[in-house]
């Protein structure tokens, strides 16, 4: 049977990415296993938003490092094919007086001290930077210069190949169907292209974690959560890749926005969505009367919106955990096993750090961003990463 150091079981964003590292830090050999193709799980669905913009500090640092790399992504996988696609626009967030406006603020106050670049803006200065959107309600205004927009697809392409660049099997078409076990040890993989044996798996399955809940016999919180998003379509008022990302936490359903292609708008729900009692990533419907509710949202913000046109909507699904973060580590009581998943609709913007901080911990190197916060017993000892903006995707 074939043997390898470590074998990643799932190639979306974060799986790529774990591969990518455990190759940069010198592991031998690598193997990672995907039922579809790289990328086409739920990380194909991704608005691809980068912001270092969290009200959970630990968040703060992981998107932090995690910009510096979407920044500079060919030079950081060695590859000058490389491409994430980013957009450098920035990001604005607003608050109008109620509950998000003291959140916010600490939010803000939180990353200053993460000694992240950001400015606070009167509502004229804002309109400047978005000059669709009317600011005229809002109480605070803060704006990331460093931030925008990138595409997980192509990261999670360049992470890949990048790692088989550096000697990682990358194997698609592979489906994983059980662990291999010594004892309470996990010491390889059965899959449909047979059994390899390695010394540690991680598993970086998203919705389809439930399936290793399943293999360990291991409680592992996790709520598949089908989430719409919008392209809209206004000739009057195009959304061009010179406006920065846009949060509106005043909003019913604290939407986000970013531009479409340059001209479109893509718009989105921040709060809960609808949960699947399956891990399913088809695509779900996106109701008339859901899309006029939303649409109302968007023109009172957009007031040109009013007008606008629908030009396309597709669904995508969240892995939601109990405090809307992820999981990141060790299995208690299961020697062998990794785990990185419950990114609860946010999880492409920390993908080159958790990636990186999980190829440290499998390889006995001191990870450079503790992952004792992200620990699965934070749901038994209470010590939840909870975003101080309720349940929902912005954390
Ligand atoms: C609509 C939507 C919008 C989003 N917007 C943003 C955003 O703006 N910014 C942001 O930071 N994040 C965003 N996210 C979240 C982000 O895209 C995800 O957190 C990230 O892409 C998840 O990557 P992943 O590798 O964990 O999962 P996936 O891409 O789902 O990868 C998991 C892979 O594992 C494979 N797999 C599972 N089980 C097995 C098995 N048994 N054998 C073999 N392979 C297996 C699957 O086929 C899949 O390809 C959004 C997500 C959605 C759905």
């Amino acid at each position: 049977m074939q043997k390898f150091d470590v074998i990643v079981i799932g190639g979306g964003v974060i799986g790529a990415s774990v591969a990518f590292h455990l190759a940069l830090f010198g592991a031998k050999s690598v193997l990672l296993l995907e039922r579809d193709t790289v990328g086409a799980g739920t990380t194909s669905q991704s608005s691809g938003i980068l912001r270092t913009h969290y009200s959970v500090r630990e968040n703060v640092e992981l998107a932090k490092r995690s910009w510096d790399v979407f920044n500079n992504f060919a030079e950081y996988v060695q590859d000058r094919e490389a491409s994430c696609g980013i957009v450098r626009c920035g990001y604005v967030i607003t608050a109008d007086a109620g509950d998000k406006l003291e959140p916010l603020r600490a939010a803000l106050k939180q990353q200053e001290s993460h000694q992240v670049r950001l400015e606070y803006l009167t509502p004229a200065q804002a309109s400047e930077l978005l000059p669709i959107a009317t600011f005229s309600e809002s109480a605070l205004i803060g704006y990331e210069p460093d931030a925008g927009f990138a595409d997980a697809t192509m990261t999670a392409m360049g992470f890949a190949k990048s790692a088989r660049h550096r000697g990682v099997k990358v194997q698609e078409g592979v489906s994983v169907t059980n662990l291999l076990w010594a004892g309470s040890r996990v010491i390889g993989v059965a899959t449909t292209g047979g059994e390899f044996l390695c010394d540690t798996v991680v598993s970086t399955q998203n919705i389809w974690t439930r399936e290793l809940s399943g293999w360990t016999a291991r409680v592992m919180p996790l709520t598949p959560e089908r989430h719409a998003v919008m392209a809209l379509d206004c000739e009057a008022a195009p959304y061009t890749f010179q406006m920065p990302v846009f949060k509106d936490l005043s909003s019913e359903g604290m939407l986000y926005y970013r531009s479409y292609g340059g001209k479109q708008m893509l718009v989105s729900e921040g709060t809960a969505g609808e949960t699947l009692a399956e891990a399913d990533a088809s695509q779900g419907d996106v109701p008339l009367d859901y899309v006029v509710e939303v649409g109302t949202q968007v023109a009172q913000r957009f007031p040109a919106y009013e007008a606008a046109g629908l030009a396309s909507s597709w669904t995508g699904v969240y892995d939601v955990t109990p405090d809307w973060n992820p999981v990141l580590g060790r299995i208690p009581g299961v020697a062998g096993l990794v785990v990185g998943y419950g990114f609860s609709g946010h999880g492409f913007k920390l993908s080159p750090t958790v990636g990186r901080i999980l190829a440290q911990e499998v390889l006995g190197l001191h990870p450079d961003v503790a992952l004792a916060p992200y620990s699965i017993e934070r749901f038994q000892s209470g010590a939840l990463l909870v975003g101080k903006y309720g349940s929902g995707a912005v954390s």
